[in-house]
């Protein structure tokens, strides 16, 4: 493992241009359970009672308790060691380096990364159904206050920022990261399995236009077919390594 992370940091120290994408996988280590988890969050409830269009429209309030529930526990948590090698990795690279995630959990912000596009939303934004605007919300409510009043309307048609089960991405936003995915000269995939789609697509256009794709997880998944090496360990583990060899070789 040593030696492929040694290649990989070869590689990566050489580019100009570095496109990174994080699942649930990253978080792990934060104590934020991952959606295929064992233990998982989503294991004990069904998908479909919370995190759908669907159960939103027949009980919004419902919707808001469990994203409530969720920002309480979420709040807790903090950056890892592989949320701060990416830090460091936009830190050596500057606007060389983009960062795609499909989390939620704003950990990479925390970390102070800058360059971020969040696939899936952001749970403390709150975005309103009335007026549109979208805003940085980190209030856990009380019960009775669900769904919270837009900050700027006054309007109790709000809803967490989040792209739920059924939803399409903002087109603009895959956009730009296909574009990322085409035009960088690593990609660099950490603990995402590859399951969701157009996400998934991401590696394979990657490889398609002959980039270098490096994908670091706690398992093989269905992008490890598209990586030129695979890192298998735990990302608070291996990207601190990757970070400090790359270091070393910029001098
Ligand atoms: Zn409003």
């Amino acid at each position: 493992m040593i030696e492929r992370i040694k290649k990989a940091a070869d590689i990566i120290k050489n580019a100009k241009r570095i496109t990174v994408l994080t699942g649930a996988g990253i978080s792990k280590a934060s104590g934020i359970p991952t959606f295929r988890d064992k233990n998982g969050l989503w294991r004990k409830y069904s998908i479909e009672e919370f995190a759908t269009p669907q159960a939103f429209k027949e009980n919004p309030k419902k919707v808001w308790q469990w994203y409530n529930q969720r920002k309480k526990l979420i709040k807790q948590a903090k950056p890892n060691k592989a949320h701060y090698a990416l830090a460091e990795l936009e830190e050596l690279f500057k606007d060389g380096f983009a960062l795609i995630t499909q989390n939620i959990d704003n950990l990479h912000r925390l970390a102070s990364n800058r360059r971020i596009y969040e696939l899936h939303g952001n749970i403390f934004q709150t975005k309103c159904l009335v007026c549109d605007k979208v805003y940085l919300d980190e209030d856990v409510y009380e019960d009775e206050q669900l769904p919270p009043a837009c900050r700027y309307c006054k309007s109790k048609k709000t809803r967490p920022n989040v792209v739920w089960f059924g939803e399409s991405l903002d087109t603009s936003m895959i956009k730009k990261a296909m574009g990322l995915a085409a035009t960088c000269d690593v990609f660099i995939s950490i603990g995402t399995s590859g399951a969701v789609m157009p996400v998934a697509k991401l590696p394979q256009i990657a490889q398609y236009m002959g980039r270098y794709v490096v994908e670091f997880n706690a398992d093989y998944s269905t992008i490890s077919m598209f990586a030129d090496d695979v890192i298998i360990g735990k990302a608070e583990e291996t990207l601190p390594l990757l970070v400090s060899l790359i270091k070393r070789g910029r001098g």
